[in-house]
């Protein structure tokens, strides 16, 4: 039995080894405390420390410019599609939404919510949404307050290669690709994310913002998701999610460690490459996604005789290579593959699909 195995889940995703032994080893113990980082109040300097630490290496690692606020959340990346609406627009204001997949259009429907006026300027439900809009292909309203976009549909395994240009500033949900390879923060007007994929456990949702963009909530705005009074109150307006963001402190001194985003970057790229062309190279697994949209981190693919599906699982299962099963809408597979999952798990994923397919085609 394996004492840990490769953990293809979407979210809540696999963590790098080495930070989840360092939070056991200092589970009891924390900074000399006698009490683990769960039991010390937020309020206290520790943990204060701890938490501008957290933020401080995110803003190295996506050397994030002067003028942006990183605030930690929570309500995951979900509450956040109805706080935008909330804290960038009065009511009855226009925005702009690219739809590319389940994620953009849940973030289009709780906007809705809000009483604005969505345009969605490209809609990619044609092609069963297996691609991102081509550049210059749509059109943002001169009077749009924003411009929302998903960079990586994880479910459908969709990811824009390029930034959206926009004269209206750009809000993206980064939940399933942030820190995944190096970005130009400056592009965007907010980013959001929840961490559980790429940043630690679920319960933190993160969200970086250009301060000019700040104090303009609506005043019916619930004050833990009002994004100006969070940041007055450096997240800490009522009790934060303090072992995720902890976590995510680990998590983000890891990937320094590693290399940085650029690190990250070329090994996720190579992973990808890896995966996609054991699919490419075979007639009995497919993936559906047009090549340029193809997403480094979220590669769902089908079997030729889906009957075989559940044998599929099952071998996996007993490799050691858990929750491989595609997203119930899709049905499938989906091998989530974040900066935590290291190249040997993409080796053992191909060396089974390869082999099962030799037993089985
Ligand atoms: N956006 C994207 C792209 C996601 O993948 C997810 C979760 N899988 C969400 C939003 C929703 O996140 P949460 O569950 O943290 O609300």
């Amino acid at each position: 039995v394996p004492v840990r195995v490769y953990n293809f889940s979407a979210g809540p995703a696999q963590m790098p080894l080495p930070v989840l032994e360092r939070a056991a080893s200092e589970l009891t113990d924390w900074a000399g405390s006698g009490m683990s980082v769960m039991e010390v109040s937020h309020r206290g300097k520790d943990f204060v420390a701890c938490a501008a630490d957290a933020e401080a290496a995110l803003r190295r690692i996506l050397a994030i410019p002067e003028g942006y606020r990183v605030l930690f959340l929570q309500g995951g990346a979900s509450a956040q599609f109805a706080a935008i609406p909330m804290n960038l627009t009065a009511s009855g204001e226009t925005v702009a939404y690219l739809n590319t997949g389940q994620w953009s259009a849940k973030a289009i429907a709780e906007a809705r919510a809000q009483e604005v006026e969505v345009v969605v300027a490209a809609d990619e439900a044609d092609s069963a949404y297996t691609t991102t809009p081509a550049p210059g292909s749509y059109e943002v309203p001169a009077e749009a307050r924003y411009l929302h976009y998903t960079p990586n549909e994880t479910i459908g395994g969709v990811e824009f290669p390029e930034i959206p240009q926009s004269h209206a500033p750009l809000v993206a949900d980064f939940s399933s690709s942030i820190l995944s390879r190096p970005l130009d923060v400056s592009r965007f007007g907010l980013i959001y994310a929840g961490a559980q994929k790429n940043m630690g456990p679920s319960g933190l949702a993160v969200v970086i913002v250009r301060e000019d963009l700040l104090g303009r909530a609506r005043p019916s705005t619930p004050s833990v998701l009002d994004y100006a009074r969070m940041a007055k109150a450096d997240s800490m307006l009522n009790t934060p999610p303090t072992f995720a963001v902890y976590l995510l402190g680990l998590i983000t001194h890891w990937i320094e460690e590693s290399g940085g985003l650029e690190a990250m970057g070329q090994r996720n790229q190579a992973k990808a490459a890896l995966l996609y062309q054991a699919i490419d190279g075979s007639d009995f697994y497919a993936n559906p996604v047009q090549e340029r949209s193809r997403s480094w981190m979220n590669v769902p693919f089908t079997l030729a005789d889906p009957s075989l599906d559940s044998e599929f699982l099952a071998g996996a299962q007993a490799a050691g290579l858990t929750n491989l099963k595609g997203h119930r809408s899709v049905g499938g597979m989906r091998a989530s593959i974040y900066n935590a999952m290291p190249i040997e798990g993409v080796r053992a994923l191909v060396d089974y699909m390869t082999e099962f397919e030799r037993t089985k085609a």
